[in-house]
């Protein structure tokens, strides 16, 4: 139909053409998220070789808290209690008190005046840097895609700067301050944790470099938050030098949603000018409970996590396999895509996720498996999931 005046789209030809290019990618549910005691894969919708139960190491619930019954207990009785949604923007009537105490709890955790809450970390980098509408805007090149869409929105000059590198920082903003660019507004931001690449930013640095141009700094702590104690900005004391803290509450705190911590006239002016938190309805009310519950739990899985991280890197080290990074985010680079894609495929049929990441996610040559040990992994399972990368990668000829 869509079709008979030439006007329409032809969807099933860009299908093909992301099949051909090894782009198009598919869902396979499971019965419950990975942190759940038992995760087994739908036998109704999974490949059929899939029929046993499998253990999730490419998840962001880096604590196993989306699987926790206490965090489950708050978010029921915030569905109880205040409602199982919003009903409207936080702006018309949909402010509740589940987003004020998640919103203070934020704001203790990050050492910052106030808190928003967002209803997704998307929405929250979009809406925060479109809202603070800089003039120039410094970025590495391997920040997260929601700060690349936020950065087009805002409409500013865009400088990327090399991952990680201060000095291409410098560089950057000593070839910009000329007499021209006085006056103007400049915006540094990155990544604190690199999902991909399991790094971390030069925060001091970086925030030592943007303080001698009077820039801000901004800093998406999403794979961070609840893994450190306060983020890496506030693990490296760092909260009074960085203007803008970024989250997520759908990852280590094992809920949804997203916010930004820093002082009252930024929140202030976010909640009346970033336009994903004005035109969106308010982050459902159990989302904020289950946060703000995780907030409180995840110190205790803190040690488990680091244990279970070490004892994987430690045995595909011992193997051979080149594990970057030096976080919770464990990637094992093997180099070529095909055998990238082949790991992944044996290990899944050894009832294991754990996802193959290529280009163009990532650079050519760099292919890799991305693994996320979690709190909650026994040593039963983490066992069995170094046994089957050590059976697969001979297979595959990486070893
Ligand atoms: C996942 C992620 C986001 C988006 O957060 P959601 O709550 O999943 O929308 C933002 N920034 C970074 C660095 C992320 O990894």
């Amino acid at each position: 139909m869509s079709l008979q005046h030439g006007h329409g789209f032809d969807l099933e030809a860009r299908l093909r053409e992301r099949e051909r290019n090894g782009l198009r990618r598919d869902l396979s549910p499971l019965d419950a998220v990975a942190g759940r005691a038992d995760v087994a894969a739908d036998p109704g919708c999974a490949p059929p070789e899939f029929d046993e139960e499998c253990v999730v190491f490419g998840a962001n619930n880096y604590l196993g808290l989306a699987g926790d019954e206490r965090v489950a207990a708050a978010a029921a009785a915030a569905a109880e209690d205040v409602g199982t949604g919003a009903g409207a923007s936080r702006l018309v009537v949909g402010d509740t008190v589940a987003h004020r105490s998640l919103e203070r709890r934020l704001a203790a955790e990050k050492g910052a005046e106030r808190a928003l809450a967002f209803s997704s970390g998307y929405a929250a980098n979009v809406g925060t840097i479109a809202a603070l509408d800089p003039d120039v805007i410094f970025s590495d090149e391997l920040n997260h895609a929601s700060i690349v869409d936020g950065v087009r929105f805002s409409g500013a000059d865009v400088v990327v700067y090399d991952h990680c590198d201060v000095d291409s920082l410098a560089d950057a903003m000593a070839r910009r301050a000329d007499a021209a660019s006085d006056g103007e507004s400049w915006l540094v931001v990155t990544d604190s944790v690199f999902s991909m690449d399991g790094d971390v930013a030069p925060l001091s640095a970086i925030c030592d470099v943007a303080d001698e141009h009077g820039a801000w700094t901004m800093v998406d702590e999403a794979h961070a938050t609840g893994v450190y104690d306060g983020g890496v900005v506030g693990e490296r004391d760092l909260t009074e030098r960085v203007d803008v803290q970024l989250g997520t509450l759908s990852k280590a705190l094992g809920a949804q949603g997203g916010f930004v911590a820093g002082s009252e006239p930024l929140v202030e002016h976010l909640l009346n000018a970033a336009r994903s938190f004005v035109f969106s309805t308010g982050l459902a009310p159990p989302a904020a409970a289950a946060a703000e519950r995780a907030l409180d739990l995840a110190p205790e899985r803190r040690d488990d996590l680091w244990a279970n991280v070490a004892r994987v890197r430690d045995g595909l080290e011992a193997m051979g396999y080149d594990v970057w990074g030096d976080t919770h985010v464990l990637p094992v680079v093997v180099g070529d895509r095909d055998a990238a894609v082949a790991l992944d495929e044996r290990l899944r049929e050894a009832g294991i996720l754990a996802p193959a990441i290529r280009p163009p996610t990532v650079p050519e040559g760099t292919s890799r498996l991305r693994l996320a040990p979690q709190a909650t992994h026994t040593d039963a399972e983490i066992d069995r999931c170094l046994a089957a990368i050590e059976e697969a990668g001979e297979e595959v000829g990486v070893l």
